[in-house]
């Protein structure tokens, strides 16, 4: 329950590259805030640390104010750098302003700086705050991802005789991008790369293809944290039998632990959600209706209902809404996002894609989809990132598509589920951890949605076929499986103790 307080509470600080809303790209940011939430609420001091990115809007950042102006090293010099504070959906957030080009641009990701070394200099940024400058004793540092691997090679080789001692703890996202790093651009963090250049340490150790020329900071990371948690765990048996890092996480068994994530059900809330034209939760689902309609209408997709919102059909009509809400890239299954197309015109449902695409090839071949569909009564396709429409996309949707390829949790299936849209995914790490096939007689009670396990287009053929046949065929029952899936507790509530339980170990030790 919310109001759980913890009897030994600590003070954590995250230090992360994505915080939603304010700089979110994909699911890490909405990790970072919901995780902190629970965690404040659970009685926890916690902060976060983000790099004050030039495309954050300061107007969605409370009492922003600078406090601290110091200067932190990278490649032989001590560059000028301010720390902010300010207050970013109720938690508290600093901010690292350095005065070079690092963080500018238009976007998170993909400015003209040197991405590595800008993270490079963030993780010392971060300690040379906390540890020289203002001699701040978090119990926990958290970090995130390869971007802020280095930080606990940092925390030991540097700055760890000046402190209490913090436990690090890093949560792997991703495990496909490791943090390629050489030992010359390891050094201009003021660590000397050569040391770190062996395969006990941060040496990238795939057999096939193998560099001792070529570091990895998520390797270091995990060699150099006191726990290492990925986000779900299908996707951390997965990541110990296959990929390069699988020897690496094998010799580290005994401090590596899959924690499901959770969503943040203040930012996620149908009830609340003030992107909605009309609230609704699993006590007064009526408004959902509302909801697909007025998508529908402000889409210019075929529906039944009239203009004043009163003589909206009831959920029998018989056309499902699906929508597919993700980064673009090959490990969403981008095949099976755009055979589902085809195939949900076939069945004669709707589609509506909300995808951002970071290669200019997929782009493109989207793109074509978009002209070739956007004008007709039953698909759209969105490239755009657009927070306010995916809200309303959950709200309106029956169904939501997650067709991974692989995915370490994936939040969007359960998101749709709090907002009633039935999950059709493929069975795969956290998929495979949060949605139970309609059909699989032995595990009855969880059936929650439908599910796919081949990685070609029969094999999702065949889902959508069964969730549509559900859909219009079976009312009973697909009203059944929507008051289901609203009610199941996907929230943080139900983890964070997971990650306090860690916070508090005292088992591991380096
Ligand atoms: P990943 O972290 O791999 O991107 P997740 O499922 O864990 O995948 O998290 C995705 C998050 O990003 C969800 O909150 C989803 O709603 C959001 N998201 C993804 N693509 C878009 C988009 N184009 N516009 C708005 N939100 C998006």
């Amino acid at each position: 329950p919310a109001d759980v307080k913890d009897s030994d509470p600590k003070h954590i600080i995250h230090v992360t590259a994505e915080m939603a809303p304010i700089a979110k790209v994909g699911g890490l940011g909405d990790v970072v805030t919901g995780l902190a939430r629970a965690c404040l609420s659970r009685g926890h001091t916690v902060d976060i640390m983000l790099p004050f990115y030039e495309c954050i809007q300061k107007q969605h950042v409370k009492d922003l104010t600078v406090i601290t102006k110091y200067n932190s090293y990278h490649d032989g010099n001590w560059v000028p750098t301010n720390a902010y504070r300010g207050v970013v959906s109720g938690i508290p957030v600093i901010f690292i302003e350095p005065s070079n080009q690092f963080f500018k641009g238009q976007y998170v990701y993909g400015g003209s700086f040197n991405e590595l070394e800008a993270y490079l200099f963030f993780s010392r940024a971060c300690l040379e705050w906390m540890q020289q400058v203002t001699s701040t004793q978090p119990d926990i540092i958290h970090v995130h991802e390869w971007q802020t691997g280095a930080l606990p090679l940092l925390y030991w080789d540097i700055y760890h005789h000046l402190s209490l001692k913090p436990r690090i703890v890093l949560t792997i996202h991703n495990m496909e991008h490791y943090g390629e790093c050489s030992k010359e651009q390891l050094s201009k963090s003021g660590l000397e790369g050569s040391v770190y250049a062996s395969i006990d340490k941060a040496v990238d150790d795939r057999t096939i293809g193998h560099n001792p020329e070529r570091l990895s900071l998520l390797k270091g990371g995990i060699v150099y944290s006191n726990a290492v948690v990925t986000v779900s765990p299908t996707y951390l048996k997965e990541t110990l039998c296959t990929g390069w890092l699988a020897s690496t996480l094998l010799r580290n068994r005994d401090k590596y632990y899959g924690i499901l994530n959770g969503i943040d059900t203040t930012m996620w809330n149908p009830a609340t959600d003030i992107f909605l034209p009309v609230k609704f939760n699993d006590q007064k689902p009526e408004g959902k209706k509302f909801c697909k309609y007025y998508v529908q209408r402000g889409l210019g997709l075929a529906s039944e209902g009239t203009q004043d919102g009163n003589h909206v059909p009831d959920i029998t009509y018989k056309a499902p809404l699906v929508v597919c809400i993700t980064r673009l890239v090959p490990q969403k299954g981008l095949h099976l996002i755009s055979h589902a197309i085809k195939c949900i015109e076939e069945l004669g449902g709707q589609m509506v894609i909300l995808g951002k695409a970071s290669d200019v090839q997929v782009e493109t071949e989207f793109e074509c989809l978009a002209k070739l569909h956007n004008q007709g009564p039953c698909i759209r396709i969105l490239l755009m990132f657009s927070e306010e429409l995916s809200h309303m996309l959950y709200a309106a949707a029956d169904m939501v598509l997650v067709p991974s390829i692989y995915e370490p949790c994936g939040l969007t299936q359960m998101i749709g589920m709090r907002y009633g849209a039935v999950p059709v995914v493929r069975k795969t790490g956290g998929l495979a951890d949060t949605v139970f096939d309609m059909d699989d007689q032995s595990n009855h009670n969880r059936a929650n949605g439908f599910v796919f396990e081949g990685i070609d287009e029969g094999s999702l053929n065949c889902a959508l076929d069964r969730a549509f046949m559900y859909y219009r065929e079976k009312p009973d029952e697909w009203n059944g499986i929507l008051k289901k899936v609203m009610e199941v507790d996907n929230s943080w509530n139900n983890t964070a103790g997971k990650y306090v339980e860690l916070y508090n170990s005292k088992s591991v030790r380096l």
